[in-house]
């Protein structure tokens, strides 16, 4: 009797899928040292350069000085603390929802919510290009799984007319490894038309997208009654870590009541609270770090376009170069690596096969002349590999 585990790790090395986590010596931001070596790095989530901010610090250790270190038990027994309440009534300001309910990650907010709202007997449809915590939350739910292609209404449409039960459609607000929007607009017409629910995850949405942050739901100006669920996570752009849902009150008295992944878990570090209450103010108020953010997009969007780089459909913070085969994308990646710059290699199965990817990430703590700077070494090691023959991504 055998696991055999080296046969599966060796045949993952075999497809040049084998994962390493780089270690990472220094704070985020765009100067790190990782393994030892000084790097540029185009690869990290904190888009508005909040996660190692001296404010969002001050608040952490203000926080942990009067609050404590531990959460010391669950909400429901004497975890709530009052800086969770506070930044539970912030975000729930931050989105225009009546409440919003604080999770430990993004991960359990989105397993707690989908298996809180449908079971057995239901119907759960989702993007295919759904982050994987999402598509783990329909599996675990127990209800009916379906997946429609990428981001198309008509294809979602022709789902809901076989759904039964109650049914949620799921969707990434911005697709964390492509950048590109849900077209929420259409996706929620069609949902609501069949009396069915819309939840979003916009874990990369909050921060870059609306006027003030507010994500997808601020940019496109839809109501509670298009997107009746809708998550954030507190990892990316506002620096810290955590997640929220937001929506009405039945909804989040519902959560509190059966989302397991909320219950059954200690509550996060209130000083975490305090110091995620500074970098939401930071988040909502400080416009100049979308603006900036933006500049560099097309700064970088102009200069990939002129080396000949494939690029996305993605005016996000998030601009991957697609190159199809893994071993080509860990070389590419590699190559930058070598001049100091560092970009991961994306790979199947976090995104479709034959679709690797270099996934670039720009942040508001990059400046023009660092993004300049991974142009000119783009073009380097693009002459140096030679031209991709770009495959299609199977987004299909
Ligand atoms: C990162 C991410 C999550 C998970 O959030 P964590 O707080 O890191 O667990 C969920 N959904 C999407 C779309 C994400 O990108």
């Amino acid at each position: 009797m055998s696991f055999d585990l080296a046969a599966r790790l060796s045949a993952r090395r075999a497809e040049n899928l084998y994962r390493q986590r780089p270690l990472l010596e220094s704070p985020q931001g765009p100067q790190v040292v990782v393994d030892g070596q000084p790097l540029l790095a185009f690869c990290n989530n904190d888009y508005l350069g909040l996660a190692n901010h001296p404010q969002v610090i001050e608040a952490w250790q203000a926080g942990a000085a009067r609050w404590g270190v531990g959460g010391g038990a669950s909400h429901l027994v004497i975890g709530h603390s009052t800086p969770h309440h506070a930044l539970e009534e912030a975000l729930a300001d931050l989105t225009g929802r009546p409440r919003a309910l604080l999770f430990t990650t993004g991960y359990m907010a989105n397993l707690g919510a989908v298996t809180a709202l449908v079971g057995q007997g239901d119907t759960v449809l989702e993007d295919r290009l759904n982050h994987a915590s999402l598509l783990d939350a329909g599996l675990l739910s127990g209800a009916r799984f379906n997946r429609y292609l990428h981001n198309d209404a008509a294809s979602l449409a022709k789902r809901l007319e076989k759904a039964t039960g109650n049914t949620l459609v799921v969707t990434d607000g911005v697709f964390s490894m492509d950048g590109d929007l849900a077209d929420l607009p259409a996706l929620a017409r069609e949902t609501r038309a069949k009396g069915a629910w819309l939840m979003v995850d916009d874990a990369h949405g909050f921060g870059p997208l609306g006027a003030h942050g507010g994500g997808i739901v601020e940019h496109f100006g839809l109501s509670q009654e298009d997107v009746p669920v809708l998550v954030g996570t507190l990892g990316k752009a506002f620096g810290t870590a955590g997640a929220f849902v937001a929506g009405s009150e039945e909804l989040i008295e519902s959560l509190v009541q059966f989302a397991r992944p909320y219950i059954y878990t200690t509550s996060q570090p209130p000083a975490l609270a305090c110091a995620t209450l500074k970098s939401l103010e930071l988040l909502r108020t400080e416009h100049w770090r979308r603006e900036h953010l933006n500049a560099l997009i097309r700064q970088f969007r102009q200069g990939a376009e002129q080396i000949g780089l494939t690029l996305m459909d993605s005016f996000t913070p998030i601009q991957p170069i697609l190159i199809g085969d893994s071993a080509r994308a860990l070389r590419f990646s590699q190559l930058l690596r070598e001049r100091g710059l560092m970009v991961t290699a994306i790979r199947p199965p976090t995104v479709p096969a034959g679709s690797a990817r270099l996934r670039v990430t720009l942040s508001a703590a990059h400046t023009e002349a660092q993004v300049q700077l991974l142009l000119e070494g783009l073009a380097a090691c693009f002459s140096l590999l030679g031209p991709v023959e770009p495959l299609e991504p199977n987004h299909a």
